[in-house]
Formats: C-alpha cells, sequence, structure tokens
C-alpha cells in the first residue's frame, strides 16, 4: 500500500500510511450481477416527472450552481423546522463526514464508534490524522451506551452514533438515543448518522426529531442522505443539520459548489413527493420481514434490522457465504469473520435470496 505513495522522491503524507481503502472486494457499477444487493440502493429507477425536473436543469449545465446549494438547504430548513444556517448540503453525507471529522479533529485526537459499523469511518478518521476507537456492540448486535461512554478519554473530540446502524441494521429506540445523548460530555461532537432513518421511524419523528434535539443539544450534528430510501445515490446529495457554528465550521473546510445543477433539480422534485419514499419504505419493510423470516426458518442467523438490508452474522462462514452468493448472481457485502449483509430489494430479489440461501449448508 506505502509503494504507491513512495514514487522515488515524492511522498504523500504519513497521515495515509496504514489507512484503508474504500470498497474492497466491492462489485464495480457495470458489474452484470443479477441482484445488485451489496450497497443498499433503493433498486427502483427514478420516476417520470422526477426524471423531466432533472432533465429540464440539464439546460443550464453553462452556469455555476448555487455556491452552498441554497435552493435544497433552505427547503430542509423548512422541512425541519429549523433556521437556514443550521443546514448545509454535501455530495453524500460521507464527503459531510469527512468535512466534519476534518473541522474536529487534530493528529492523535481519537473518534469513538461502535463497531462493526459503516466501513468510511476508519478511512474518514485515518486521514484526518485521527485515530477510530472501535466499541463492540453488545450480543443482539446492538451499540451498547455504557460501553461507548466507557471509551470516551481526553482525546476524544468526536463520536460517530450511526442509527440504524449499518451493516447490523439494529436501532436504539428514540428515547435510548435522547438518554445517551444527554451522558455525552458537552465538549465533544456527537455526530448521528441517520442514512437509514427514514426505514426506521415514521415520517413526523425524522422530520420533528432533528429540531428537538438540537435544541438540547450544541455538540450535535446530524446527516441525513438521499441515497437510501430517497433514492438518488447516483446524484450525491446528503445533508447535515447542526447550530450554526458547526455548520460554519463545516462550510470552512469544503470548496463551494457542492452540488450541481441536476443534483438540486433530483433532490427538490423529490422534496414535493415524499409519498415515493413512503412507498418504497412500505415495500421495503415487507420484503425485509419475509427475508428475515424465511432464512431464520432455514437456521441462518440474522439480526433485527430497522433499515433496508439485513445482517447474517455467521462469523468465520462469511466468506463462504458471500461467496456462495456472488456465484448465483446475487451481489452481497461480506465483512470477513463476522457476517454478510444483504440489501432488501425487489420480490425478485427476495426470491433469488432466499432460493440461494436454500442450497447452502
Ligand atoms: C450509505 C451510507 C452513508 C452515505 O451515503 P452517501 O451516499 O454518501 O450520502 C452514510 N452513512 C451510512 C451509515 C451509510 O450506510
Amino acid at each position: 500500500m506505502s509503494d504507491l505513495f513512495n514514487l522515488g522522491v515524492l511522498r504523500a503524507s504519513t497521515r495515509l500510511d496504514g489507512v484503508p481503502r474504500y470498497g474492497k472486494g466491492r462489485p464495480g457499477q457495470k458489474s452484470s450481477f443479477a441482484h445488485r444487493l451489496g450497497s443498499n440502493e433503493a433498486p427502483d429507477p427514478l420516476k417520470e416527472d422526477v426524471l423531466a425536473a432533472v432533465t429540464s436543469a440539464l439546460r443550464d449545465g453553462n452556469r455555476y450552481p448555487d455556491l452552498r446549494g441554497e435552493t435544497v438547504s433552505m427547503a430542509l430548513a423548512a422541512i425541519h423546522g429549523l433556521q437556514p444556517d443550521e443546514v448545509t448540503v454535501g455530495a453524500g453525507s460521507i464527503v459531510l463526514l469527512d468535512q466534519l471529522i476534518r473541522a474536529f479533529c487534530d493528529h492523535g485526537d481519537e473518534v469513538v464508534a461502535p463497531w462493526p459499523s459503516y466501513e468510511a469511518y476508519p478511512i474518514l478518521a485515518g486521514i484526518s490524522g485521527a485515530r477510530l476507537i472501535r466499541v463492540p456492540l453488545d450480543r443482539d448486535h446492538r451499540l451498547s451506551p455504557a460501553a461507548l461512554l466507557a471509551e470516551i478519554g481526553s482525546r476524544c473530540r468526536v463520536i460517530i452514533l450511526c442509527n440504524p446502524n449499518n451493516p447490523t441494521g439494529t436501532a436504539l429506540a428514540e428515547e435510548e438515543i435522547d438518554e445517551l445523548l444527554a451522558a455525552i460530555p458537552r465538549d465533544v461532537l456527537i455526530i448521528l448518522d441517520e442514512a437509514y432513518v427514514d426505514y426506521s421511524v415514521a415520517p413526523d419523528e425524522a422530520a420533528s426529531s432533528p429540531g428537538r434535539r438540537l435544541r438540547k443539544h450544541t455538540n450535535l450534528a446530524i446527516l441525513r442522505t438521499f441515497s437510501k430510501a430517497w433514492g438518488l445515490a447516483g446524484f450525491r446529495a446528503g445533508y447535515c443539520l447542526s447550530n450554526r457554528s458547526v455548520i460554519d465550521a463545516l462550510h470552512a473546510v469544503a470548496p463551494p459548489f457542492p452540488l450541481p445543477g441536476v443534483t438540486l433539480a433530483a433532490v427538490m422534485a423529490l422534496l414535493s413527493r415524499p409519498q415515493l419514499v413512503q412507498a418504497r419504505v412500505e415495500q421495503n419493510a415487507a420484503q425485509r420481514s419475509k427475508l428475515t423470516d424465511e432464512l431464520r426458518s432455514m437456521g441462518i442467523p440474522v439480526a433485527d434490522s430497522r433499515a433496508n438490508f439485513i445482517w447474517l452474522p455467521v462469523g468465520e462462514r462469511a466468506t463462504e457465504l458471500a461467496t456462495h452468493f456472488t456465484a448465483a448472481s446475487v451481489a452481497v457485502r461480506c465483512f470477513d469473520g463476522e457476517g454478510v449483509r444483504i440489501t432488501s430489494g425487489t420480490s425478485d430479489d427476495t426470491a433469488a435470496v432466499l432460493a440461494t440461501a436454500a442450497t447452502w449448508r
């Protein structure tokens, strides 16, 4: 790995030494899997009227888009009952996560997160020069508040809570999250990564919980994305809700023009059609419970998921199970030695997963 960064006299920053890379063993965008269940995307393509909004935005391609994605951030502020300067957008919530960590961590600082969780966390902590402290999940694959609080030391600057958690799908109840937020020291930035929130709570709660929490906690930043339940992964759009000082720090570390005009148009079209998201969420709940019930009845362990994927904690047999799915043209995500994550997609996808699992011993 370090060979890449050691081209004669040219040398990249030592911060990059030992930082893992994205997308290990991930099938490429053009790969020909019949069932693409490795990235928790929405299974259905863009609806015609959303597509029409995007197409018309293409005509303005000669112009720069909003300096800070204001069209979208103002609409989001209204939806969440916040001020416009308490919201900012980025080309995916992963970009905002990177900005937050860079804005708050110095070399040698610590970022604490439950583990296993989103694979980007150790990478983003690493490139900012910080160290990720991994706190093991409990026996039910859930975040353990007590274990997490015990790991907050004097170098801890950031805590990342992913709820529902990727890759396990498990979630703390809203009251449990509130209790945990209250127990974390005020000088630690809490990043609440809610990429899957639309799958786990009612729309009213998803709209109102950020305002309620931000009024109580000045050290909180909430991340949301349009890539999952909103079905716009290819457009790259996510947002952060926080107090205006945190939002200002995010702007300080990012170049302007974060979202292309076509992305702004796609997001605005969807924000005015929340029923599309609700339909997707309901369809997903049906597929997820079918997958969970039937895999369990085959004797395969499945964690309780509140997201659009399921976690099979098969431990040592993870690679073998993932290979079995891949051979059947079902793309899944393998976490070596821990488990396999499978996106719940269409009823066709569900049928393929169940038929493939039935032939695994
Ligand atoms: C998918 C995902 C994201 C980021 O998605 P973007 O496409 O970058 O918005 C962030 N956090 C978690 C836990 C995810 O699973």
